[in-house]
């Protein structure tokens, strides 16, 4: 097991021993209190003086000591940067969005001003931002137009021991930049001379654990600082027994606290959102019926999906008699710091991002609820006890507390590389060849054999990516990147969708695929799941039904919505209107967004998206096929389908349109398991499109 080491060098901040001020209270003067109460503002001088002289430095600090939200002002007030732009990466969207709000509000500016965000679909930002909160995915992507990211001076990797693929990315390509940008090596290649090197490049690593050695090391041993939070005792208490149910022992030990224990809100941990949904609804349900003169409930849900600004009362002050239950997945963990937070509740669970594509032939990361580790359990109780001493409650036993993994696994190590291999490839660099903090495993046993392809003794997931964009043409057999690759790259989408876009082009029916492919990259699904009223559902969703399979279904959903809202329908009218039919306002709202986005996209590559083929079916499938040629599979004598592309026999979700039938050939958005492989997002394709896709035929070449 490793050992968590202490950090070498330590700001000398000792406990505050001031309670921090209320919450999001209004006046930038509050504001400019709150802001000199972090624990953080006592390093402030002897932070920024490190940063100057130092290329290179890891800070560490416990969740809430002020590292995101000050660090950055601290840079910028201090002229640090020069006359370059400030950023600050964010594994998540939702991460990046509010802290940008909040850094604006302490600036006493709006958002996209001095302090803007760049997340995917969405972008504020003005020729005046100086600080810019954006996703690591968005950075990585930056450096496809911005090689060496000159635009930048300071560039500060936060929520680092999240280790999540962007981050070990931009990383390795950080310190290539730094060393060409601060002259440690030759800038290679004519006619770069000094004058036009861009301003040197500082590198901020930020993270809440203490496992910092490990980015130490990889920058020649960088310097580590270490902010010391205020961080008061936590009493844990474990469940005697393994609960089988995680989201109703979270309710009962939720109302175990309301009714037994002082004020003082309530955080709870689970997995994602449908949990978070549903767990909210029972709470809403059982607080109505508890007698008038106890607490009140306030429910907050907090999850990466949720749309900007959606989580403010999160973050305002608990109104008086009243309990705060704020249900959040693991963004809370260590990105955003809620204020009033005295109770925990670790279900224990969380989400995590897994390639399948060994077994299965697909492509896609599936998202699988799993335990946490050993360092997100102590994150997460550790949120009791900000403001004082607080108490966390484990939905499992010691035991199970004492068997988990220490960290997760980077998910570099589990995820599909395919987005990243093909936007590295648009660098020419090769994923495999990169000084990479960890690389995939090499196992030759689970490497595949494409005979038509030179690929050697490289990680399976590697070679699975470089699969994945054979078929889909993006690279060539000797894995050189194509024009059509490139052009791939350009979409802010999964290589399959923008594939499907590409050839959607040649088939006449761009204004149709992009308003499919818009629905299928929003947040949360269009047809909302129903336990309760599945025959209402059924029964209004049947008008959209297209017998040609899910896809053209969500074309007939997006469109029936879209006329409602180009009618007068007011806003409250839609929101009925999609209610009536159980249908998803915000992944509309989203999908119109991304739709615009692609729409430009399109307009940059001389893609006309208003070339649409009316009311043909064929030409939107056919695109479609062209992605998702390995996610394909062929009606069996038996009723089953087998897969084109891999082994497996699938079966047609419930939930599909296509449920019920029997057609030929089928294409598929992704595969659930459970005990079964059930396909989910199909279309029926006739067979003889498959002849024309190349990928198909190629696989056997
Ligand atoms: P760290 O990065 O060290 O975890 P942050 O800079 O994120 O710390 O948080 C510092 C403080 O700012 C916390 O007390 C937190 O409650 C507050 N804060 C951060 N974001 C918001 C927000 N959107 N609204 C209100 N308060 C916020
Ligand atoms: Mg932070």
């Amino acid at each position: 097991p490793r050992k968590i080491k202490k950090p070498r060098h330590s700001l000398g901040l000792t406990e505050a021993l001031s309670t921090p001020g209320p919450g999001n209270s209004g006046s930038a003067a509050s504001l400019q209190e709150q802001r000199k109460e972090l624990p953080i503002a006592k390093g402030r001088d002897a932070l920024i003086q490190e940063i100057q002289n130092n290329d290179v430095t890891v800070l560490l600090g416990e969740t809430g000591s002020g590292k995101t939200t000050q660090v950055p002002q601290y840079i910028l007030e201090s002229g640090l940067a020069g006359n370059g732009m400030i950023a600050v990466t964010q594994p998540r969207k939702v991460a990046a969005t509010s802290l940008a709000a909040r850094v604006a509000a302490e600036k006493n500016t709006s958002v996209g001003k001095l302090v803007g965000y760049s997340v995917r679909f969405d972008e504020r930002s003005s020729a005046e931002t100086r600080v810019k909160y954006m996703t690591d995915g968005m950075m990585v992507r930056e450096l496809l137009s911005d090689p060496l990211l000159s635009q930048y001076s300071v560039v500060i990797v936060d929520e680092a021991h999240e280790r999540t693929l962007r981050t070990d990315l931009l990383i390795a390509n950080l310190k290539t930049i730094q060393k060409q940008r601060n002259g440690l090596e030759a800038v290679s290649g004519k006619g770069k001379e000094n004058a036009n090197k861009p301003h040197p490049l500082k590198i901020v690593i930020m993270s809440a654990t203490l496992d910092a050695e490990k980015f130490s090391k990889f920058f020649n041993n960088a310097k580590i600082l270490y902010v010391k939070g205020r961080q008061h005792p936590v009493k844990i208490y474990y469940s005697s027994e393994a609960q089988t149910d995680y989201v109703d022992s979270a309710m009962r030990t939720f109302f175990q606290i309301h009714t037994d224990q002082p004020p003082g809100d309530v955080l709870i941990f689970l997995p994602g959102q449908e949990d978070i949904e549903s767990l909210e609804k029972s709470i809403k349900l059982f607080a109505s019926q508890l007698p008038k003169d106890e607490m009140e409930v306030l429910t907050c849900p907090m999850y990466a999906s949720q749309a900007p600004g959606q989580n403010a009362k999160v973050f305002a002050a608990t109104p008086p008699k009243t309990r705060k239950c704020i249900l959040s997945t693991n963004i809370a963990e260590t990105s955003i710091t809620i204020p009033g937070v005295k109770y925990v509740i670790d279900t224990g669970m969380c989400k995590e991002k897994r390639y399948l594509a060994r077994d299965t032939g697909g492509g896609f990361d599936t998202l699988l609820t799993r335990a946490i580790t050993k360092s997100s359990a102590m994150q997460r109780a550790g949120r009791a006890g900000r403001e004082g001493m607080g108490v966390c409650f484990r939905l499992y036993t010691e035991d199970a507390f004492n068997n988990m993994a220490l960290a997760p696994e980077p998910e570099i190590m589990r995820c599909s590389l395919t987005s990243s291999i093909l936007q590295l490839k648009c660098l020419n660099q090769d994923l495999e060849e990169l000084d990479l903090m960890d690389m995939p495993d090499v196992d030759s046993s689970e490497s595949f054999h494409i005979p038509a392809l030179c690929i050697s003794l490289i990680p399976a997931t590697v070679a699975s990516a470089l699969k994945t964009l054979w078929l889909l043409d993006a690279i060539n057999r000797n894995k050189g990147l194509t024009a059509l690759g490139r052009q791939m790259a350009f979409f802010p989408l999964e290589p399959v969708h923008a594939r499907a876009v590409i050839a959607s082009k040649e088939n006449g029916c761009t204004r149709e695929v992009l308003d499919i492919i818009s629905v299928l990259s929003a947040s949360s699904k269009l047809f909302v799941d129903v336990t309760e009223q599945r025959e209402t559902a059924a029964e209004a969703r049947r008008k959209f039904r297209h017998p040609s399979g899910d896809h053209l279904t969500i074309l007939n959903a997006a469109r029936a919505y879209e006329e409602i809202a180009a009618g007068n329908a007011g806003k409250a009218a839609r929101r009925a209107w999609c209610r009536e039919q159980f249908l998803n306002e915000r992944t509309l709202l989203e999908a119109a967004e991304i739709r615009n986005q692609l729409r430009q996209t399109c307009g940059r590559l001389g893609i006309d998206w208003k070339v649409s083929c009316g009311d043909k079916e064929e030409p939107v499938v056919k695109s479609l096929a062209y992605g998702l040629a390995q996610n394909s599979a062929f009606l069996q004598p038996d009723g089953s389908y087998k897969q084109t592309m891999g082994q497996s026999t699938v079966k047609i979700h419930p939930g599909s349109v296509l449920a019920e039938k029997k057609v030929p050939a089928i294409i598929y958005d992704e595969l659930i398991f459970t005990n079964q492989i059930y396909a989910r997002g199909v279309s029926s394709v006739p067979k003889s499109v498959f002849a024309s896709i190349g990928a198909l035929n190629r696989r056997t070449a």
